[in-house]
């Protein structure tokens, strides 16, 4: 208790209205006088709204004119705000780890807004605690890195070679790395890209004549990546091309592998040539083969089932084109689509599926229950608006079937340490707030690899991929956070339990000392080693035991 008692420790509390959100609810006088009784705390300020420039600037004014050396800011939630309140108190020269936030509008204002009393208690303990740390706080610093100004982008479909075009344009030397000896992954197998009738050869020699023609992109094609090393700003990627090995450097990486379409074995007689995919019907187009004159397509062929639950989105729009394309070439070939639900998103989609259907496209709904049955030329399938069976006579029958992971994904989930989802495609860091990045800092995903995408939205999200790795390579340097983990060398026991926690990969066992070590550009701060660890050798910046100690303190003592 004696460090609290060291005059030097001078807490300025700033405490905001967020306009009607807290102090709707709350009673902030009483907040007011209640922190001013906090020991250490030598200035309280309420605040209408303490993120305005107003707000901001009285934290910066009241830092050297009331000599603070610890801030807290009553509010809303460190997630959006915690950095701004941190740069205010760097910019008025305060180590920006002397800050410290309690969140009394998401964790007490908002919950409690038929309470006041209640609330307002609560809101007092809540702002005791963040006091209580806040005197404990050090200093901490971030690690300044140099970053490599190039990119490596794993993929030469449309959408990484979307994302490697872009990189490019802006200058960054990117290496496009294509297992397959040509670029364009599948949209080589197009017959005519609807709904805007393109030719996928216009479209795919316009892309690679404009990665081909720039200096600053180096094609890789027949080769794999076989190893990863280091962290955002300093990868080094080695590639096997052609059998030979190379490493380059990169600052980014992106992962734009693709899917693959589902062969459907053993599904409805698949045969590969009276029963075929889509790909095979574009293929037979493609050469200008007139397929058949009675035609049944059938849809969610191993998609929407127990193994794979997904919907892949793209084949309803592929169905529908293919029979407009059908239909366009002979109009008296019968063309019957059977499906579970269509998924025609889109203005330009819906378009195309009421083209169809007036090109005498017919549509039947199945029951997954009762599946189609294929045999005999002919497909019996009962009719759940009409409620019998019917047989459509058939010499062609079409499967419409998912795309699905990479065989090569699990492998490079490892090697880069991302995450894939239950159905093996790779995961983002947020769906909604991180679509196109990984957790892991510095790499990012694109197009099918995610989730099966059209031909357009794999190009939007390979330009969107190489934005977000352009915010990392148009640094000058790139700092790690403060908060990060140590490990006391002296009572680490080697028992590897951080190791195994560390989600980021940030821990290495070192050998020859039998101790465990951190990245600390690496590391995250989540705190799971320091949780974990037995013998208390881990330890993370920011949140020592002290620290959290004395907000349970506090909060008992509330
Ligand atoms: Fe079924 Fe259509 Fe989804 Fe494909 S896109 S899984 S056919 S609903
Ligand atoms: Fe890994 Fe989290 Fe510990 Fe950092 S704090 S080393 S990310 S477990």
């Amino acid at each position: 208790m004696s460090d609290l008692k060291k005059p030097e420790i001078r807490i300025g509390v700033f405490i905001c209205d967020c306009g009607s959100n807290i102090a709707g609810y709350l009673d902030m006088k009483e907040l007011v006088e209640h922190a001013k009784t906090l020991p250490n705390v030598v200035f309280v300020q309420e605040n209408l709204y303490t993120c305005s420039e107003g707000g901001i600037n009285e934290i910066k004014t009241a830092i050297p004119k009331a000599n603070l050396n610890r801030v807290v800011v009553a509010s809303c939630t460190p997630r959006t705000h915690e950095p701004l309140f941190q740069s205010a108190c760097e910019e008025a020269g305060l180590n920006p780890y002397l800050f410290e936030m309690a969140n009394i509008r998401d964790q007490c204002s908002w919950v409690h807004q038929r309470e006041r009393e209640k609330g307002t208690e609560r809101a007092k303990g809540q702002i005791a605690m963040a006091v209580a740390k806040a005197a404990r706080l050090r200093e901490l610093s971030r690690i300044q890195l140099g970053i490599s100004h190039r990119a490596v982008v794993i993929g030469g479909g449309v959408s990484g070679m979307a994302a490697a075009m872009a990189l490019g344009n802006m200058g960054y030397e990117t290496d496009l790395v294509e297992k397959q000896d040509r670029l364009g992954g599948l949209l080589n197998d197009h017959n005519i890209v609807l709904p805007a009738n393109e030719s996928p050869a216009v479209i795919l020699n316009d892309l690679k004549s404009r990665l081909e023609s720039n200096p600053k992109i180096n094609i890789h094609t027949k080769s794999v990546v076989t190893k990863t090393e280091g962290y955002i700003g300093n990868y080094t990627v080695t590639l096997n091309e052609n059998g030979a090995e190379k490493s380059v450097p990169a600052g980014v990486i992106v992962v734009a592998i693709g899917a693959r379409v589902l062969k459907p074995e053993g599904l409805y007689g698949y045969d590969g040539d009276k029963v075929i995919t889509h790909s095979e019907l574009e293929a037979l187009l493609k050469q200008g083969v007139p397929p058949a004159k009675h035609v049944v397509m059938i849809q969610c062929v191993g998609s929407r089932c127990e193994e794979r639950t997904y919907c892949s989105r793209i084949c309803c729009m592929t169905a529908v084109k293919n029979s407009i394309i059908l239909k366009e070439a002979d109009p008296e070939t019968q063309v019957t689509i059977l499906y579970r639900d269509m998924q025609m998103y889109g203005v330009e989609n819906e378009d195309m599926f009421r083209k169809s259907k007036e090109l005498g496209v017919r549509y039947a709904t199945y029951d997954p229950k009762q599946p189609p049955v294929v045999g005999n030329g002919q497909v019996r399938v009962f009719h759940l608006r009409m409620g019998k069976e019917i047989s459509l006579p058939s010499d062609l029958v079409v499967l419409s079937t998912p795309l699905i992971a990479q065989e090569d994904a699990p492998d490079i989930s490892t090697m880069l340490k991302v995450p894939l989802n239950a159905n093996g495609f790779f995961l983002e860091g947020h769906v909604k707030l991180k679509p196109l990045d990984f957790a892991t800092d510095g790499i990012f995903l694109c197009g099918s690899a995610r989730f099966p995408s059209n031909i357009r939205e794999a190009v939007s999200q390979g330009l969107g991929a190489a934005s977000r790795a352009a915010i990392v390579l148009s640094k000058e340097a790139l700092f790690t956070s403060g908060i990060v983990a140590d490990i006391n060398p002296e009572t680490c026991c080697g028992c590897l339990g951080c190791v195994d926690v560390c989600p980021y990969g940030a821990i290495s066992y070192v050998t020859d000392r039998g101790v465990c070590e951190v990245n600390k550009v690496l590391c995250k701060g989540c705190g799971g080693c320091a949780a974990t660890c037995p013998s208390g050798s881990a330890r993370l910046d920011g949140f020592s035991n002290d620290q959290i100690y004395a907000q349970i303190e506090q909060a008992l003592a509330g």
